[in-house]
């Protein structure tokens, strides 16, 4: 079977489940199944309103029925078990407001079974460290928010007492090598699956509190949740870096410019144009893995970019996880997500 990963960035497409009895659009699967991980493969057809039709293929389909843990096993466990390897990794999810993007990426709190890709990849990576006492490793997480192309750091200890304005901004500096160096996100090491987790859900907190002060809802903003590996062998000195970023992108969805406040549209505009770089930065990275003569890659044009740009394409894993809800109203906000995903593909 090929490899899941030959090409530089996989797109899954994951189905919101509806209430049922909901009525919802004509899906329908290549051959009534979907298939799971086979690249290419898995393809689906939507039929509009003015009965349109569309066909969308993608490297695997994560229908209404695929729970959290299968979801976990089919986009996420390569990449992890790649960035304890040594290859940085990204996950993203895309789509509009209410398609589920924090459901996959963070998960449901209620119930363990709801955990999403972040909670699982740490348990993952501290239960596969338990068996790879051949290396001393030390992981240290970040946890970034970035609203209208301004980052702020969802641990900072600050975000309990003062309001978003107050807190330092996240600063973007190249040394002379043109990596990119974050100045004011701060990097906490956690020797285990609980300290981890309790980093996570300290970000998850900050990032509902900041958004009241600013009327800032958490999906006007994209957040990266970030894994530094380092791995050492026992008795050499050589430090093996890796990076796995798991990234919650703001709602895609188009804002309409009449009867929307001079805020939501300044958002909307920010939003619009990162989502346009970061396709943009993806577009000439599968071009450039394709070998055609375009070499520049337009990282500096976003900080989403700059933060990423030595975790996508290239040598990386990178999975871009298209989220979409099968609801009857939102079809066009669905076909412009595929469209998104078919791209980049
Ligand atoms: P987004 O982050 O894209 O705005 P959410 O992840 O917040 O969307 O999802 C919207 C709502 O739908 C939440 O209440 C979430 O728990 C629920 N939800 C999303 N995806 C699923 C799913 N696959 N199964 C069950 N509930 C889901
Ligand atoms: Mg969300």
């Amino acid at each position: 079977m090929a490899d899941a990963f030959e090409s530089r960035i996989d797109i899954f497409l994951r189905m919101r489940p509806i209430e049922k009895n909901l009525a919802s659009y004509e899906v329908d699967h290549d051959d009534g199944r979907v298939n799971w991980v086979v690249p290419r493969q898995a393809a689906i057809g939507i039929v509009n309103h003015q009965r349109e039709r569309y066909s969308f293929t993608f490297n695997g389909i994560l229908d209404t029925d695929c729970k959290q843990d299968l979801v976990f096993e089919t986009v996420a466990r390569k990449v992890v078990l790649g960035a304890l390897d040594g290859f940085n990794g990204t996950i993203f999810a895309y789509g509009q407001t209410g398609s589920g993007k924090t459901y996959t990426i963070t998960g449901g709190t209620e119930r363990y079974v709801d955990r999403g890709i972040i909670p699982r990849a740490i348990s993952l990576i501290y239960s596969e460290l338990a068996n790879r006492s051949d290396n001393c490793f030390s992981i240290h997480f970040s946890y970034m928010e970035i609203y209208n192309e301004t980052g702020y750091d969802l641990l900072n200890p600050d975000h309990e007492t003062k309001s978003l304005e107050d807190l330092p901004k996240v600063v973007l500096l190249e040394d002379d090598d043109t990596r990119i160096h974050l100045r004011n996100l701060s990097a906490h090491l956690a020797m285990n699956e609980e300290e981890a987790l309790n980093l996570l859900f300290m970000g998850d907190t900050n990032r509902m509190i900041s958004s009241t002060p600013m009327n800032m809802a958490s999906s006007r903003s994209h957040c990266i949740f970030t894994a530094c590996i380092e791995a050492r062998k026992t008795g050499e000195d050589v430090v093996r870096k890796s990076k796995l970023h798991l990234v919650d992108l703001a709602g895609s969805e188009r804002v309409s410019k009449t009867g929307v406040d001079g805020q939501i549209l300044r958002e909307a505009k920010y939003i619009n144009l990162s989502l346009h770089f970061l396709e943009q930065v993806i577009i000439a990275l599968q071009e450039k893995s394709q070998g055609k003569s375009r070499t520049h890659i337009p990282y500096r044009n976003s900080m989403m970019t700059s933060v990423l740009r030595d975790s996508i394409g290239g040598n990386c894993r990178t999975v871009m996880i298209a989220n979409v809800s099968i609801a009857q109203e939102q079809l066009e906000e669905t076909i412009s997500t595929c469209r998104f995903a078919q791209r980049v593909a």
